[in-house]
């Protein structure tokens, strides 16, 4: 390397010229690790002191990258006029202008700007909440500093830094890495390769490109395995992910099959409506009629019948319900999710920390031939530890307690030491928890023995670990004995898994046992040992293939949540099928799932039917299906069993959400329609691969956010069938006008004003509609099926009718009347506001009476009437709007006649509503 070696540490700290923009970037990868410490200033073991930490954390800034300047706001305002109904009113000022029409071009030209800016402050809104969401899932990172493990922000870090890196982790800057253990990283977010890299040690080409720079891990690669620590080479936009991240497209794609069935609707709509214009435009021509007036009527058409603000507004009603399922600890990563979720009709949930509370207690153990009662609560070192004749009963032998036998303390040693979680005491006897609840619970449980980790850890410190990890199912630590003597590996792990590798045991009489443990909804843990040679100083998973030294089982409880009980409940009323995915045993699983209430095809013994992941690697096709469809309870689940039985569900056509919090579970939280992470317990693997994270990790979460998708699915709806009319209405005005060749009853400014004024202050006020009573009482809905169903159709039929008829009727009354052609189009105009009002009261419920729904449920709704009624009679009585309008006074008679279509109309919908619901109860097979 070439000047940076002549650069001497200023004051403050070191310069690094790869944080330094103005000099070439120091290849880290070609240098030896002492020499890597040296530039850095930092040790390999012990990283850097707090205080130094904070002189460069001052000197280089946050670790976070500088946000992109996404689409410049002026870019956003132009695209809002590349619309095929902008190009379409655009012309037709120009054409006014041509023609002289001053005051029309302006007022054209002004609802063009007026809807360009509406939709640009709504659409940067709902971008600004989305983004938003994004950021509040902030990374962690462990950091080593003065050579104590540490938990912070990712954006702490500062260069030298020396960082862990564990399996699921996001890597939180670039690293040289210093210790690796079988750690292989994915870094398709950067090079585009997908299958994960092997890191090594050693030192590489200046010229390695960077998929094969295995020495380094790079800022947002995920580690799939293994472990490993390095030193922070680069932080924030020094970073190669901070390079590139010009380069990277940054827009979340807010298409949801949704949204895409109403833009192909929209532009199968503008073919037909721009054919019919042409068409009017040629017979009103061959009729004599100036090509002026043709012009303006077949424009009127056009805009009439496009229903403009409808794809805009669904965006914006499932930026509405992100920000709900927020308000309910569901977090929405990708948009499509918010409309899958109102159609869900599978969850698939784990067990551990989701269904139960994750509280574990030990309460039974089992050493020698003897059972004992861990007695007294899970989070103190109270409780005595007892023998009893029938572990049944649960009744202790002898109340004076004797000295706990050998092989019981051993047992509770093991889970002391192979253990990777930690307890705080405090003087008052209580016990602080921190760590994985299944091991807090074992260190409790030795606590009640008088048994802590600091006076052992002396005696037998650790050497190495084998991390708990799901696939494997257990867990393994190697401990010095003192110099000389053997190497001690203590396991804990799965009943089965522990047992399958220990020698001169009936197997079957220790399972049998702790099936009988499981059966009362214990999670049970088997407890193991062996010796190695002196001079070892790693531990892999052959060491621990046989050999092994039974000693004892744990049994620990885990109740469910009260809350999960209840969701659960709701699920099962509102159709959605709940289904539990653990890796526990199947004894336990069921007797937790039948706690639970959920339902399934149950046993002879009237227990729910658990299917294990080896039963479930048998099954294929139909046969799979099936038992996905009927079976409640999957244990001892491998993470590839699980993306399984995610495609067996679907092949039934069901939508399926899945849990999942593991490296692993990254493959079936893709293929599920909705992934659900675990925002506390997750790795950042399966948060990446996920749709929604949850924030508390609780299984009402998902049901809460089930719920708040059906009502986002269902305003949506309200608002699609209020919209539709009023454009069916419009169309048929104009175009029975044309037909017969009568004066225009409405003006093209007339039409906009309605469209662009009604769908902002009344159609979407629906959107705030509070959820509707039944709405967990039905059926998902089929997601295949339209978003308009017969009977909505029906009443855009009947609404668009009764505008047809009452607009065109009262215009040529009011002609016969009066003589006036201005007041006559005043009076349709309103007839078409009018009519909305009434019909948007009956919209606030699609299917019970409008009574049912209380008034004044939804104040937001009342205010936009009112703002819109007012508006009204400004444009009816003053003289600007009449003159910008074309509109003049009315008097009460016609508001009378106005009133009056209006209630027609909302009757004939409810009346619709009735008869629909009485067709319906009728084709409901009787119980
Ligand atoms: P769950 O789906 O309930 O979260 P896990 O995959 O975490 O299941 O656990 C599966 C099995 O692995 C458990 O039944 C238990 O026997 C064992 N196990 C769980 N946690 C640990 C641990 N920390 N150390 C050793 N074994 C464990
Ligand atoms: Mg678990």
């Amino acid at each position: 390397m070439t000047t940076e070696t002549t650069t001497r540490p200023d004051r403050v700290g070191i310069q690094l010229e790869s944080q330094d923009p103005a000099s070439t970037p120091i290849a880290w990868h070609t240098l030896e690790l002492d020499e890597v410490c040296r530039r850095l200033e930092t040790d390999p073991e012990r990283g850097l002191s707090e205080e130094e930490a904070l002189r460069r954390r001052e000197r280089y800034g946050p670790n976070a990258l500088t946000p992109r300047a996404g689409t410049p706001w002026w870019m956003a305002l132009l695209l809002q006029f590349h619309q095929p109904l902008v190009y379409i009113l655009l012309v037709a000022t120009v054409v006014s202008a041509l023609l002289g029409e001053w005051i029309d071009a302006a007022v054209i030209l002004g609802v063009v700007l007026v809807n360009a800016v509406v939709g640009f402050v709504q659409e940067s809104k709902a971008a600004e909440a989305i983004d938003a969401l994004a950021r509040t899932m902030v990374a962690e990172a462990t950091v080593i500093r003065g050579g104590r493990p540490r938990k912070v922000s990712a954006t702490e870090l500062v260069p030298g830094d020396l960082v862990r890196l564990a399996s699921g982790d996001q890597v939180p800057a670039d690293l040289r890495l210093v210790r690796i253990r079988d750690l292989r990283i994915a870094e398709a977010a950067l090079t585009g390769e997908s299958v994960p890299i092997e890191k090594r040690q050693g030192i590489l080409e200046a010229n390695t490109p960077l998929g094969d720079r295995v020495n380094l891990a790079f800022a947002s690669s995920l580690v799939t395995f293994g472990s490993g620590s390095g030193l922070v080479v680069a932080t924030g936009d020094h970073t190669e992910v901070g390079r590139i991240s010009q380069l990277m497209s940054s827009a979340e794609d807010l298409a949801t099959p949704l949204t895409r069935e109403i833009a192909r609707f929209s532009r199968w709509l503008m073919v037909v409506i721009l054919g019919l214009a042409g068409i009017a435009f040629v017979i009103g021509l061959i009729r004599g009629d100036s090509a002026a007036d043709t012009f303006h009527a077949s424009v009127a058409l056009a805009v009439a019948a496009i229903p403009e603000g409808l794809p805009a507004a669904v965006t914006i009603v499932l930026a509405i319900g992100v920000w709900r399922m927020a308000k309910r600890h569901a977090i929405i990563r990708k948009l499509p999710a918010v409309e899958a979720l109102g159609s869900t009709s599978v969850i698939c949930s784990d067990k551990t920390g989701t269904l139960t509370e994750n509280r574990m207690a030990v309460v039974q153990l089992k050493a020698g031939d003897r059972f004992y009662k861990v007695e007294g609560e899970g989070g103190s070192a109270q409780g005595a530890i007892r023998p009893v004749q029938d572990p049944d009963e649960g009744e202790s032998s002898s109340h004076d307690v004797d000295p706990l036998p050998p092989r019981v303390i051993d047992c509770l040693t093991i889970g002391l030491l192979c253990n990777d979680s930690h307890l705080v005491r405090h003087a008052d006897g209580r016990l602080d928890a921190q760590g994985d609840p299944t091991e807090t619970a074992l260190l409790v449980a030795a606590a009640k023995a008088g048994l802590f980790a600091e006076d052992l850890q002396e005696r037998l410190p650790r050497v190495d670990s084998l991390p708990f990890e799901s696939e494997f199912q257990y867990m393994a630590t190697l401990h010095d004995q003192g110099p000389g003597r053997p190497r001690l590996v203590l396991v804990k792990g799965s009943v089965e898994q522990v047992t399958d590798r220990c020698d001169g045991i009936d197997r079957d009489a220790i399972q049998d046992q702790a099936a009988h443990m499981a059966l009362q909804g214990q999670r049970v843990l088997a407890f193991a040992r062996k010796e190695l040679p002196p001079d070892r100083h790693h531990l892999t998973h052959e060491d621990l293939r046989d050999g092994l030294e039974f000693v004892g089982l744990q049994g620990m409880i885990d109740p469910p949540r009260p809350e999960a009980i209840q969701a659960v409940a709701d699920c099962l009323r509102a159709g959605i099928q709940v289904k539990m995915i653990t890796g526990d045993h199947a004894a336990t699983a069921s007797a937790i799932a039948g706690q639970l209430g959920l339902q399934g095809t149950s046993g002879e013994d009237g227990r729910l039917r658990a299917l294990t992941g080896a039963q479930l690697a048998q099954l294929e096709g139909e046969a799979l299906a099936d038992a996905a469809d009927r079976v409640a309870v999957f244990a001892r689940v491998t993470p590839e069993q699980k993306l399984r039985l995610v495609q067996a569900l679907q092949s039934l056509g069901r939508i399926v959400a899945m849990t999942g919090d593991g490296v692993n579970d990254a493959p079936a939280l893709k293929q599920a329609d909705i992934g659900v992470a675990m925002g506390l317990a997750g790795t950042d693997v399966a948060k990446d691969a996920a749709d929604m994270i949850l924030t508390d990790d609780n299984f009402a979460s998902i049901a809460a956010a089930v719920e708040e998708g059906r009502g986002v699915f269902e305003n949506l709806t309200k608002f699609i069938a209020w919209t539709l009319p009023t454009n069916v209405g419009e169309g048929l005005v104009i175009l029975a006008a044309l037909l017969i060749g009568a004066v225009l009853p409405i003006l093209p400014v007339q039409i906009l004003w309605i469209n662009m004024t009604t769908a902002v202050l009344l159609g979407m006020t629906l959107t705030f509609e509070p959820k509707e009573p039944d709405l967990m009482s039905r059926p998902p809905r089929d997601p295949k099926s339209s978003f308009l169903d017969a009977s909505l159709l029906r009443r855009i039929v009947i609404v668009g009718v009764v505008m047809l008829i009452g607009a065109f009727g009262l215009f040529k009354w009011e002609i016969l009347r009066t003589g006036d052609e201005v007041r006559a189009r005043t009076v349709a105009v309103n007839v078409f506001v009018f009519v909305e009002i009434f019909y948007l009261f009956a919209s606030r419920t699609l299917r019970r009476p409008l009574w049912k729904v209380p008034f004044f449920s939804n104040h937001w709704l009342l205010v936009g009437v009112v703002v819109m009624v007012a508006l009204q009679l400004l444009l009816t009585y003053t003289a600007p709007f009449q003159t910008a309008f074309h509109t003049g006074p009315i008097d009460l008679t016609d508001w009378i006649a106005i009133l009056l279509v209006s209630a027609i109309a909302l009757m004939l919908v409810e009346l619709e509503k009735t008869f629909t619901r009485y067709w319906e109860a009728a084709a409901r097979p009787h119980p």
